[in-house]
């Protein structure tokens, strides 16, 4: 293929705003190592700048790499950019997710996520393949490309790193919509800042009366998000909608009450501007079909209103045309740790006031428009931050850390951080760490953590798969594995007879394995559809879903190829072990889970054992929920947090399985986990730390006295 011929084939694409910009753009890049680029959502950077690279010829040094922090949109980009290069997607232009590699040998301008970078910065430090990386949507500030700012801001302060294996220069762009630019510029090396001028259109902001401070849980703002939406259409010119909420199911209900509310209108006395004569009702969410998410993209028929009922991805990641109306519900699903629980946990949380403003934003891009927030002002004012707190503020960091200790880099506190995490969550990930045996004592990694840091689960999960593995018995472990990382495949129905039908051929599904361990049913649902003649009929029959079962399936067998590929290693751990399968199955299990051990307390209420001694109740979605056995010890998978706390995928355990790991969780000394962090530490700060600690262990001694 020459260079030149995969020229862009849309003409749309020469009215966006960076199009004007294409020679200067190509220039900086060439002139810089480290370039910030900057523009307004929807100005094309995503889609026209790695094009641009790409016919400037930078790609005869190497591919051009760009990340998203999210999957879908990792993807859909991809796709946009292969349909404006004409080309097959998987071929020059490709895309990699994690359990989906759709890029090949000639593929030169590969969509990728933060976190599949980050897997190959461990593979490969140097990035030897690529010519230019771009990190896009920086401004989202996800863990991982946080971590990869600072690990290619450490490149170029070490030279001998920055051109390992490689003989010509890595170019790095960092592209944000807007926000921190200064901040990204000053932390890489005060490196120019290209901002791409666009112009934005006002939008008129209102306040709803619906959300008040003290609706902050509940889920009453689905149907007023349905009602707004319905008024808007009704009662306003044409012009699409774009609705704001904050997962699957619930965009799924929003969008059937809108249909059949929809239904009723009558087009002839009900709507104001008499060209519009329907509704499109379309959901946008990440684990969507890819041919479903194309028809957001596409503009409606004449007279119809499309309306797309979407998650954040739609505020920056994602841009769809002819959005006039934006209505919004003030809430986002985030991953927080919860130190109730001390996991992290997916929550719905109000967003903060830069990122409602980013959403309004969306309606101004080529007109004026309007953005209806469901909420009160007294809800803005008290129950929204100002700025979302960077994801590396708030989640777990064990699967980072361990990433950045196998790249040698030890020093984990001092790592060159955009934003700094408290100390508290690196040492915890430390602990973490320890627990799982994936470093030692010295906060050196074990030949396990080296194992461990090449699968990408979970740590515990890894955990207990390596166990399993080690005993011969991956079998077992390779297909839960794969059933934990792909979505939930069980079908919840909506309507309540459908519902009853499903119940009951789940219970059914968990009763063959003795309706005792959620973990043995993945399993066992996993192998009944593989062997089955028919997979998807069977899916159909017993109420899971075909799609998630198929992804699960090839997780499953790239799983198995890593772990093939690992046995290979002559220090492979190998144990024995003897005892009948159920209950290898669960001991394998607690090698990982034993940070999520709970005991019996009160009825059905069980404590935690991981030191924060929350008390939890079985998700009624558990087999374990309608038992009436005595259960004294359980593992859990995760928890969900409500007004109570919900462990689900839940399977009993004897004592003595995890009894000598137990004290692990406790006995551990986290100082002397980051001594080698801590090398330079200075007297009065190792006092301070140490007076700190102690104040703490005291604390801890007298609640347990209360
Ligand atoms: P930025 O990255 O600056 O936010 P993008 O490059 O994502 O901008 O978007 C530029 C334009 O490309 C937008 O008008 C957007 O609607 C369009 N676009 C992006 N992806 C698709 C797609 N899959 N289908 C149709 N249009 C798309
Ligand atoms: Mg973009």
């Amino acid at each position: 293929m020459s260079e030149t011929s995969r020229k862009p084939k849309y003409s749309d694409s020469k009215h966006l705003p960076i199009y004007r910009y294409k020679a200067k753009l190509i220039q900086a890049v060439e002139e810089s190592t480290f370039l910030v680029v900057t523009g307004e959502t929807g100005s094309g950077k995503t889609t026209q700048l790695p094009q641009y690279l790409y016919e400037a010829g930078f790609s005869r040094n190497g591919k051009i790499g760009v990340t998203q922090p999210r999957r879908v949109a990792a993807i859909t980009v991809a796709q946009r950019v292969a349909q404006e290069m004409d080309c097959t997607l998987g071929k020059e232009v490709g895309y990699q997710v994690r359990f989906d590699d759709c890029t090949c040998q000639d593929t030169v301008v590969k969509y990728m996520t933060d976190g599949c970078l980050l897997r190959e910065v461990l593979a490969d430090p140097g990035l030897s393949q690529y010519s230019v990386i771009i990190l896009d949507e920086v401004h989202e500030r996800s863990l991982n490309t946080d971590i990869l700012l600072g690990l290619l801001k450490n490149n170029f302060s070490n030279p001998s790193k920055a051109t390992k294996g490689r003989s010509f220069p890595l170019k790095v762009v960092v592209m944000s919509a807007t926000l921190e630019t200064d901040k990204l510029s000053a932390f890489l090396s005060c490196c120019p800042v290209f901002a791409i001028p666009g112009r934005v259109f006002p939008v008129e902001c209102t306040f709803g009366s619906a959300v008040k401070p003290k609706d902050v849980e509940s889920t009453a703002y689905v149907k007023e998000v349905v009602k707004v939406a319905l008024d808007v259409h009704t009662s306003e010119l044409a012009g699409d909608i774009l609705v704001f909420l904050t997962g699957q199911s619930e965009i799924e209900r929003a969008c059937d009450l809108l249909f059949e509310k929809a239904e009723s209108i009558d087009y002839r006395y009900d709507v104001l501007d008499q060209t519009v004569e329907g509704l499109l009702i379309l959901p946008l969410y990440g684990s969507m079909p890819t041919d479903q998410q194309r028809r957001i993209f596409q503009p409606p028929p004449p007279g119809i209103r499309k309306c797309v009922v979407a998650t954040n991805i739609a505020a920056t990641s994602l841009t769809i045309n002819g959005i006039k109306y934006i209505v919004d519900s003030g809430f986002v699903k985030q991953l927080n740790h919860n130190s109730r629980v001390g996991m992290d946990v997916l929550e719905v949380v109000p967003i903060s006031k830069s990122e409602a403003e980013q959403r309004a934003g969306r309606a101004g891009r080529t007109s004026s428009g309007k953005c209806f927030r469901i909420y009160t002002k007294e809800f803005w004012e008290k129950c929204m931050p100002e700025y979302t707190v960077p994801e590396i503020q708030r989640t777990s960091l064990t699967a980072v850390i361990l990433t950045l200790k196998c790249l040698g880099i030890h020093d984990v506190i001092r790592f060159p951080y955009l934003d700094r995490p408290e100390e508290r969550f690196i040492l915890e990930a430390l602990k973490q760490l320890y627990q799982f045996d994936a470093i030692d004592r010295r906060g050196r990694v074990t030949k396990l953590g080296e194992l461990m840091v090449e699968f990408p689960l979970h740590p515990g999960l890894t955990r207990a798969l390596l166990k399993a593995a080690s005993v011969g018995c991956e079998e077992l472990l390779l297909p839960v594995a794969a059933m934990l990382s792909v979505e939930n495949i069980f079908i919840r129905p909506g309507d309540p007879d459908n519902q009853k039908e499903a119940d009951k051929k789940h219970r059914a599904l968990a009763a063959k394995t003795g309706g005792m361990n959620d973990f043995a049913t993945l399993l066992s649902v996993f192998q009944s559809c593989k062997s089955s003649d028919r997979p998807s009929s069977w899916c159909k029959d017993n109420w899971i879903h075909w799609r998630a079962l198929k992804s699960a399936f090839s997780v499953e067998t790239q799983l198995r190829e890593i772990l093939l590929r690992l046995q290979q290693r002559k220090d492979f751990p190998v144990e024995t072990f003897d005892g009948n399968k159920s209950e290898l199955f669960r001991r394998c299990l607690c090698a990982g889970y034993f940070t999520n051990v709970a005991r019996s307390s009160v009825g059905k209420v069980f404590c935690t054992m991981d030191g924060h001694g929350s008390m939890v109740h079985i998700h009624p979605s558990s087999s374990l929920f309608e038992q009436e056995v005595d259960l004294n010890w359980v593992i859990f998978h995760d928890v969900l947090v409500t007004s109570r706390i919900y462990i689900r995928t839940v399977c009993p355990i004897r004592y003595e399985w995890v009894k000598d790991l137990l004290p692990k969780l406790h006995e551990v000394d986290v100082y002397e986990l980051s001594s080698v962090a801590r090398e330079e530490v200075t007297d009065e700060e190792m006092m301070k730390w140490e007076t700190r600690e102690a104040a703490k262990r005291q604390q801890e001694v007298s609640t347990v006295d209360v």
